[in-house]
This record gives structure tokens, sequence and C-alpha cells, in this order.
């Protein structure tokens, strides 16, 4: 028969998918021999039935009964029973850590005679009357589905608005706040508040089962691709309590600082108080280093677990504790969450200590995170004359500007109409994670280093500033105030989650420095890639840019990128307005300097590696103005007749430019432009070759359909070359239409390599216009219908099968083919990986995506070994 309950001690880490992690942490915490207080796990197993059914499995209560007796003994306590009470917490906890996005309850078992009773054994009177009043307001709000703002207004009410804290309120006043309570749990539920511990405990375990599936979690789990098959298991533990007095305290720290990596113990506590006034930020906690002269003996104990946790899991532990009169328990341990920066540092420092191996540390970076790394900063010169509105705490790192918005709904309209915005929120609540996903950054008012805020921001990595206490919010009202400045809804801030300061305004920003810990890790990482990374940069300066983050090579360089710039669209218009050949040369000849001129310069930046040039790729009518007075403009400045232009313009005019006239057919009909290009490209080779830089130029040629078209056109590209007395070239082609990847062992016969366009060839193989992507694909991604946008990671289902079947037609033709990839894909870590395994020689991405990619190459060189060693042993 199925089990679905464990005894902590009972369990172990390889139990994850069944006990989630936060119980295979509190199973290894209690092997381990650390102060655990007792407990059990309901799997995740009988989440799902719930989940699939609406109904426990049969067996399940009887064996929380059983597992409950076990606790009983443990504890010496008695579930239910006013002489000696005991009480429970009841966690969620799936098999990865989502922090903050499912439900909690504390304290149940308690009713009225129990409260009364808990008071009179613990001596503590008032101290029951809060664990009660705590109780009720979070059933009430998690399992009985009632607005939490109900309770808050009542707690607010009694505080004064804001004159008192929560530990001045007295016996009879929590009380009668819990009264209150159960007033409104009759109005809006229509029914008693149970009294029942069993009937509470049974309502507090569907809860978090159905948690699995509320929004908060659905969100999180679609940005962290979060299967919603795994379901979350249910932590029941003795509660142990922080509340007790200023001998009792909780708190949440990490083995190492999170933000920066460093190796020093790192968190906050807060005095007499639960664990969820840490997390939700009601009082602002003290840093940890406090509590060695406030508990000297708790401290050092809990810096000896600390430590024994992060070297038994060999990374960085992220653990909440309670001290209750005196008394440390440990309550949770998991892998801390960490910035990217943090995340380097750790993984390099560890391999120095001695902890983990090279291979291990290129593992525990994930690629798409080296973007926060590469995020720019604010400019210090900026910043020395900026007014600075707020301080608050450095909460998640980088800098970033918006228009200020209090809703998260608003946060998520204005995003998705193009607009930078910040959340600004007194403090952050797991239902408005949506708009934190949406906006460039968080600022709240309260709230501390592990305020939820402060966690799910650094998850992002996402700048937040928390806890700006000096922010006066009137939501409201749509504004707030902060040294003496109101800020409007609407009005532009800039926040630093680095330095946790906020000022008014736009600030400029810097490019970011890597350090040394970044180039150590990326050196081990290319000692393990196979796979060649090679940027996409279409000038000088972003070839210089692709060099410094290691791109080995351009894969691409866009020609028609050059043409946009300052008054050469004007010669560029020039041709394509041009009526006959002669006149198109001429227009062309005003060109070609130019481009040769942008050749020399990125030939210099990439000495000794091969540049891809591609001809010209766009449909023309994109060069020519849009409004009939940009159009007069033109025709005055060329001097021909207005009517010309809108005539030529009007000719150019196609129903699906997308398919129409662009790629190669461009310089099928106009082979001088093929030819212009082909000279500025090799008489830039032949002035570098003379100069002594090492030119290596491979010729694209995009859109291919059929032989035919490559073979005209390599035909102009080779003439030149050899009129140029250049040898050391390559001429390819892009397969980027299905038609090029089913014939590929026809062009791979005349073409010396391909370069997947995996933008066009997802557009065509799927038949989804990329300009019009956005109006249906986040349907589709939200309703499953399709997994991923599949123009940001590939569809390797369909466009990976051709991308296969291209690569071994090929190669049947030219065996050692030379292969690359240079679509939006090829710095998506998740395509990366595919394309690893596909056996690509390399990927060209933009320059910032660099590192992401020969991080992702590595790991998946890693991961394949991986699987052969694995295959060897079987
Ligand atoms: C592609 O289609 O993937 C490609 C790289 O070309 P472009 O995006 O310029 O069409
Ligand atoms: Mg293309």
């Amino acid at each position: 028969m199925t089990r679905f309950v464990y005894l902590f001690r009972e369990g172990d880490a390889t139990m994850r998918d069944l006990l989630g992690g936060k119980g295979t942490g509190l199973a290894e915490m209690t092997r381990a021999g650390a102060p655990v207080p007792p407990g059990f796990t309901i799997t995740t197993e009988a989440c799902n039935h719930y989940s699939d059914t609406g109904e426990f499995p049969t067996s399940l209560w009887d064996e929380v009964l059983a597992a409950l007796r076990d606790v009983e003994q443990d504890t010496g306590k008695r579930f239910g029973d006013p002489a000696n009470p005991l009480l429970v917490s009841v966690r969620s906890g799936a098999r990865f850590s989502m922090p903050g996005m499912m439900d909690t309850v504390l304290n149940l078992g308690m009713n009225e005679e129990i409260a009364a009773s808990l008071g009179r054994l613990t001596g503590d009177p008032r101290f029951a009357a809060d664990a009660r009043r705590r109780f009720v307001q979070l059933y009430g709000k998690v399992v009985l589905g009632i607005d939490g703002a109900r309770f808050e207004a009542v707690m607010d009410e009694a505080k004064g608005h804001g004159a008192r804290e929560d530990t001045d309120l007295t016996e009879t006043e929590l009380s009668a706040i819990t009264g209150r309570f159960l007033e409104i749990v009759r109005a809006e539920s229509g029914h008693e508040f149970p009294d029942d511990p069993f009937e509470q405990l049974r309502g507090a375990i569907a809860a978090v089962f159905r948690s699995w599936n509320g929004r908060r979690a659905v969100d999180y789990r679609r940005l962290n691709r979060i299967s919603d098959s795994l379901g979350t298991a249910v932590n029941v533990q003795s509660m142990v309590f922080g509340n007790m007095g200023d001998s009792s305290a909780t708190g949440v720290a990490f083995s190492r600082d999170p933000s920066t990596g460093e190796n020093v113990l790192y968190g906050e506590y807060l005095v007499n108080a639960q664990g969820e006034d840490v997390v939700a930020g009601i009082r602002t906690p003290r840093p940890i280093a406090e509590l060695e002269q406030e508990m000297p003996d708790v401290y050092r104990q809990f810096r000896a677990i600390a430590a024994g946790l992060e070297h038994h899991y060999a990374d960085v532990q992220d653990m909440e504790f309670t001290v209750e009169r005196g008394r440390l328990f440990m309550l949770q341990t998991r892998t801390a969450k960490r910035s990217a920066a943090a995340a380097v540092k750790i993984a390099v420092d560890m391999v120095h200590e001695g902890l983990i191996d090279r291979e291990t540390a290129v593992q525990r970076v994930e690629p798409s995170a080296l973007d926060q790394l590469l995020h720019p900063t604010l400019d210090p010169i900026a910043v020395a004359s900026a007014p600075l509105l707020a301080q608050g705490l450095p909460a998640s790192p980088g800098a970033a500007s918006g228009r200020v918005v209090f809703d998260p709904d608003e946060a998520v309209a204005l995003a998705a109409e193009g607009e930078d915005v910040i959340l600004v929120r007194q403090e952050t609540a797991p239902e408005d994670f949506h708009g934190m996903v949406a906006a460039r950054a968080v600022l709240t008012a309260r709230g501390g280093m592990t305020s939820h805020a402060a966690v799910v921001a650094r998850g992002m990595g996402k700048p937040c500033v928390a806890g700006a206490g000096s922010l006066r919010i009137d939501a409201a009202a749509g504004r707030f105030t902060a040294s003496g400045v109101t800020v409007a809804h609407g009005d532009v801030i800039t926040v630093d989650g680095s330095t946790g300061e906020v000022f008014a305004g736009r600030l400029e920003t810097r490019a970011p420095v890597l350090g040394e810990d970044f180039h150590t890790l990326m050196e081990w990482a290319d000692e393990v890639r196979r796979t060649g990374v090679r940027a996409n940069a279409d000038t000088p300066a972003d070839a210089e840019m692709a060099r410094r983050f290691g791109a080995e090579g351009i894969g691409l360089c866009r020609t028609e990128h050059m043409f946009f710039e300052g008054d050469r669209i004007d010669a560029m218009r020039e041709m394509i307005l041009a009526d006959s050949v002669d006149e198109r040369r001429a227009a062309l000849a005003k060109v070609e300097p130019l481009q040769r001129e942008d050749f020399v310069g990125i030939f210099r930046v990439m000495d000794g590696y091969p540049v891809t040039i591609r001809t010209l790729d766009p449909p023309l009518h994109e060069f020519l103005p849009r409004t009939p007075e940009e159009q007069l403009e033109l025709a005055r400045r060329l001097g021909v007749p207005a009517e010309r232009v809108r005539a030529r313009i009007e000719r150019l005019r196609e129903s699906n430019p997308m398919l129409g006239f662009r790629g190669c057919r461009l310089g099928i009909l106009y082979p001088e432009i093929t030819e212009m290009q082909a000279r500025a490209i090799f008489g830039a080779a032949r002035q570098c070759l003379d100069e002594g830089v090492a030119v290596h130029p491979e010729v694209m040629i995009p859109l291919v359909n059929t032989v035919e078209e490559f073979v005209r056109q390599a035909e102009i590209v080779r003439r030149v070359a050899a009129e140029h007395g250049v040898s050391d070239y390559l001429v390819g082609t892009m397969i980027e239409l299905p038609r090029a990847a089913l014939v590929a062992d026809r062009l791979g016969a005349v073409a010396e390599f391909f370069s997947f366009g995996t933008n066009d060839l997802t557009q065509t193989t799927m038949g989804i216009s990329r300009d019009d992507a956005a109006r249906f694909i986040p349907f589709y991604v939200e309703h499953k219908i399709l997994p991923e946008d599949p123009f940001q990671v590939l569809d390797q289902e369909g466009v990976g099968e051709l991308v296969k079947i291209g690569i071994e037609r090929g190669r049947s033709a030219r065996p050692g083919l030379k292969v690359g990839v240079c679509g939006e894909h090829g710095g998506d870590p998740a395509s990366v990986a595919f394309f690893v395994g596909a056996g690509l020689d390399y990927v060209s991405c933009s320059p910032f995506r660099v590192p992401v990619a020969r991080l992702a190459a590595a790991q998946a060189a890693l991961s394949a070994s991986g699987e052969a060693s694995k295959g060897l042993a079987a």
C-alpha cells in the first residue's frame, strides 16, 4: 500500500520528490542530530491525489493520526488536550523551493479552553492570547479564504493606526481582537470557527494542498519553469515559540551573504516574535551579528550548526530558527537563493576551500543569472549630484528607473504597454507577485533583507530596495512623500538595489565591471566547453564588447544595420529609388567606402577570429520614409520629384514583406548590391591583410531556398575575392527556410558552411509572423498551448527537427561541414543545450549573452559527459 506520511526521522535526502525540499531538509537535520522540533511530512503524492479528486487518499488520515501519536510521545504533549496541549504548524514544501508562494498555518490545535490552559501552563497568558489571535487570523485567511485585510484592519485599529507595535497589545486587548476575528469568520463564512483541533488539522492540510494551484504558486512556477505536476508536500511540526518573552526570538540566516557571497553568517532576527513577523516585514529585524551579544550561547550553537549544514550539503544554506526561552530550534534548511554575483563568488570560493570541484562550480551558476552581472549600474557621477529621496536596505542588486505605480495589476498593465515601472509598496505580499514580475524594480517602505520583497526580487534578479522607512505612502491618493518631496503616481524614480538608495528622476547608468571570480569561473567553463561561442555584432564597438565577453569571432554581422547610421541612409535610399542599373551603381558607390571602413574596424578587433558577414537581407521599403512629410523631405534632399518617391514606395509595398522581396532575392534581382558588398568586404580584408591583421571572412547568403540562388550569389562573391587577391575566406548559406533544411545535402555540396537563422526558421516552420507573434503567443503560453515563446526558446520538436535534418544532410554531402546558429536562440540556455546535443560547431548571440552561452554550453557538455559515463557504468 502506498505510504503517504513519514516522520522526520524516517526521511532522507534521496526522498526529495516525495517529501519536498523542506521535508527532506527537516529529515536530514533530524538525522544529523540538530535540534529539530518533532513532526512529520505528508507526501507530494497525497497532494496530487487531492488535486485530482478533491479528496484525501483513503488511508491518509489514519496515517496522520498515527504520526501525531508519535510526535505526542516525543514531545510529551497531547494534541487537543487542554491539560498539556500540543500545537503544530502546517506548512507547504515542494520539490523546488517556492518562497512565500504557498500557505502556512501556525499555532494550530487551539481553542478558547486550550488557550486559557496554555496561559496557565506557561505562566504567560498574554503569550497564549497572542498565539490564539495569530492562529485565528492565519487560519481565517489561509484555510477559510477570508480577505486578510479584514483582520489587518482590526489589528491596525487596536494599535491606534501605527501608534503602537504588536508587542504593546495587552492580553485583554488580544483576546478582544480574537473575539472580533471570530465574528468576522462567522459573518464571512456563515459558519462558526472550528474549535475541534482535529477538524482544524484536516482543514489546514487541505488548504496547503489547494495552495499548490493558487494563483501566485502557478505564476511562480511559470516564471521558474517548474512543472505543475510535482505537487507540494505538507509538513506538520510541533510548535516552538519565539514569542515567549525576551529570552525568545526567531530569525532567518544564511551561511554566507546571499547578496555578495562573502563568507560570513548573514541574516536577521526579532526578539519575542514568531517566524512570520520576520518574513512579513511587519517589524524591522536586527542583524544576526547582534545575537552574539544578546544570546552568546545560542549564537555559538547556531553558527556551529550552520557551518555543519553547509559542509554537509557543500552549498550555502538558508536556515530558519527559533529560540524558545533560551533554547535553540532549527525549523528549516534549504539551499540558499543568491544573487548572480554571490553565486559566482561562492562557486569559486568553494573550489578554493576544497568543498566542491571545478566542474561542480561550473554547474552551480544558472547561465541566465549572469544577465544580472552584466546589467548596468548607476553612474557614480550622476549619483553624486542626484536628489536622494530615500535610503532603504540594498535588498537585491542592480539599478533601474521607471514610473511609480502602487498597484501590482497596474504594473502588469503598464509593463504590457512597454512602460518601465517601479512597484512601490508598503511591503509586498505573495499576492503581489505578478506585479513584481512586471516591474523593473521593487521599492518597499517596510521589511528587512529577508522580507518577501527582498527574497522574491533576488530570486528574479530584479533590483529591490526594501525597508525605506522614511517613505510615507498614500496609495489611495496616488503618491508618496520622502525627504520632503512628493512623488506622484507616474513620476519617474531610480532605484539602486546594490546600495539601497532611491532617487528622483532618471539617472545615467554604467556598463558593469566583471570581477576576477567571474573570469575564473568562465575559464573553468571554457575548459569543459566543446562548442564555440561567437557574437552577433554589426559595428566595431559591438565587436569590441563581444571580445571582452569572450566571443570567439562574429557569427552574424547584419550589414543592413550599417546603412541606418547617420546620413548613409540617404545614399541607400538613392540606390533603392534608382530607375536604372547605372543609377543604382552610382548610389552604391557612395555606400561602399563607408561599409569598407566598418569592415576594417571589425576585422582589426577580431584579429585572428572568423567574421561572418551577411549580404543584404531586409525588404527594401524598410529603408524608405513612411509619412508624406518625410517623403517630401527626401525628394527635396535627393533633388527628384516628390511624385517619383511616392510612386516608387508604392511599387515596393508588399502584403507580406517577411515572405516577400528580401534576403538573397534582393541580390539575385540586383546583383550589383551583392557585388558592392563583396568589394567592401574584400577591399577591407585586403587592407587588413596588408597591415598584418589575420582576417577570416565568412560571407553568408540569407534566406536561401534553392541551390541555384546560392550558386549565383556565391559566384559574385568568389569573383570579387579573386579580384582582391584574398583566398582565405568561406562562402556559406543561412538555413532559415524549411526547404533549405530539407535540401541541405544539395546546399552542402556548394556551400562551405551553414548558419541556422532560427528566427526566420521558426517563423517559416511554424507559420507564425515574427512581427505579430506578441498578439497571441502570451495567451498560448499561459494556456499551455505552447510550452514557451518559440522565438525565445527553440521549438525542439518542430524547428529543432529541421535543424537536425539540416546538419545531417549537409554533412552527408560535405563531411565536417562547419555549422552554427545565429538566431536569438543562440543565447538561450535551453536552446544552447539542444544545439550542443545536435552537434553544432558554434552558437552566436548578442554580446551581452555571450557569457550566458559560454556557461550554458559548458553545462551541456558536462551533462552530456555525465550521461555518457552513466551509460558506461550501466
Ligand atoms: C534569423 O532569421 O534567425 C537571423 C539570424 O536573421 P534575422 O534575424 O536578421 O532575420
Ligand atoms: Mg533571418
